[in-house]
């Protein structure tokens, strides 16, 4: 294992240097360390690696330092190196990163995604691009109108590959690699390992250096975790309080459902608690307006779905709330993992009501750990605290009807309306 303690021992450009510096990095986190040296000469990568490690700049950095060495300039529609990458939110992250850190180089950089206007991309494009940042529908979009080719492509990076599959992107990933040359570099990386997404890994690569970090528990360890034993309907008048807390400065609130990012945002928003939702329905536009607003501290609440804040990488944020526990533990890793970036600690604190206590159990079980309770507060339940625990799969289904008839309150009125038709009928 590479024990690198300063930047200065990379053999990295000077120019380059003076991006970490501006960045304010100090050292390479381990993954950077690893992989920065293999990369810049131009080997293959299999990175076991999830977003908060510091990933992006350990495969942003060799790729800026060999296109700016090999003073290659793209062709019109052409692309030297193409990142794919499951979520907008995340293609937007790694081009702003990659804006950063070739500052001060002659590097072209553009980023494409689906939910906007093409024509702005297909302009983009147009002269040809030293670095690609796709989404893979926007992508094959652009190559199908013959707005790009992919034909000259020396490096090509899979990002978040297990999210990739995840989300149904496996057919056009395959399609992607029937159109890149056989003569390129590839890294791939991905959170987790399971056995398919390895047979798709070894189909890309070639005699891979394989680097692999901070495994999903580790980083669940440096988050202080805590749970709140709390009934459903006093969840509300909780996150209120903890909100007044100048402590709680920059917030993100998760929610299982896109109706109740919406409905703690209106709850918030009448309480003068600035905060906005961001989810599936909302507009691209809307999304990049509350996440810069967030980042600028302009609200102090970010509610989220799971979806919504994949990859979503904000410094300094305080605590996460789980307004509503996961029902998948993998979820609630990645929930916390929004605070504790890079190094730094955080604090993530769940809301649990009697159906949930069968998911808190289930996150135990994955993180290895037990959770502190915090009793300390005026909405505490010992009810809920001392009930017994459910069992997953009826957890889930109570849940799920609760959520139904909250998003359809006139179902019950309809039928009421029903049986009194039915009645006149009769008169
Ligand atoms: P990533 O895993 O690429 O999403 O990076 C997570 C966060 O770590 C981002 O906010 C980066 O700006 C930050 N970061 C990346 N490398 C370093 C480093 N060497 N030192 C401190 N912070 C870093």
């Amino acid at each position: 294992m590479t024990t690198l303690q300063k930047f200065s021992e990379l053999p990295l450009l000077p120019v380059i240097q003076a991006a970490i510096k501006k960045a304010g990095y100090e050292s390479p986190t381990p993954i950077q360390a690893q992989a920065i040296p293999h990369l810049l000469e131009g080997k293959d990568l299999l990175g076991c690696a999830q977003t908060g490690t510091g990933k992006t700049a350990a495969f942003a950095l060799p790729i800026i330092q060999r296109i700016v060495e090999s003073r290659y300039r793209s062709n019109p529609r052409q692309v030297n190196c193409l990142i794919l990458t499951p979520t907008r939110e995340l293609a937007l992250q790694i081009y702003e990163s990659f804006k950063a850190y070739s500052a001060g180089t002659q590097l072209s950089c553009a980023v494409v995604y689906g939910g906007v206007g093409i024509n702005p991309q297909i302009h983009a494009v147009r002269d040809g691009v030293d670095v690609l940042i796709a989404t893979p529908g926007r992508l094959l979009d652009l190559i199908g109108q013959k707005k790009l080719s992919l034909n000259q492509v020396k490096t090509f990076v899979l990002d978040e590959a297990d999210r990739m599959l995840d989300m149904g992107f496996i057919h056009d990933i395959k399609k992607v690699l029937t159109m890149l040359p056989q003569q390129r570099q590839t890294l791939f990386f991905s959170a987790t390992m399971p056995p398919e997404i390895s047979k798709l890994a070894n189909t890309m690569l070639k005699n891979p250096v394989k680097v692999a970090v901070d495994p999903v528990s580790s980083t669940a360890e440096k988050v202080e975790q805590y749970v709140m034993y709390v009934e459903q309907s006093k969840k509300r008048d909780l996150l209120r309080h903890l909100l007044v807390d100048p402590k709680f400065y920059k917030v993100i609130v998760f929610t299982r459902t896109k109706h109740g990012a919406n409905r703690v945002a209106d709850v918030l928003s009448k309480n003068r608690i600035p905060a906005e939702a961001i989810h599936g329905n909302k507009s691209q536009n809307a999304r990049q307006r509350a996440l810069e607003n967030f980042k600028s501290d302009k609200i102090q609440v970010l509610i989220a779905t799971d979806i919504a804040a994949r990859g979503i990488d904000i410094d300094a944020i305080t605590h996460v709330i789980n307004y509503e526990v996961p029902n998948v533990a993998e979820n609630y890793v990645h929930r916390i993992g929004r605070t504790a970036r890079a190094g730094l600690g955080g604090i993530a604190i769940s809301f649990c009501d009697v159906e949930e206590k069968a998911f808190i159990r289930d996150i135990e079980k994955t993180i290895g750990q037990k959770i502190e309770v915090l009793r300390d507060h005026p909405y505490h339940s010992d009810a809920v605290e001392n009930a017994h625990t459910l069992s997953k799969g009826k957890a889930k289904a109570q849940m799920e009807s609760r959520e139904n008839t909250k998003r359809n309150p006139f179902k019950k009125k309809r039928n009421f309306f029903s049986r009194f038709k039915d009645r006149k009928k009769k008169d």
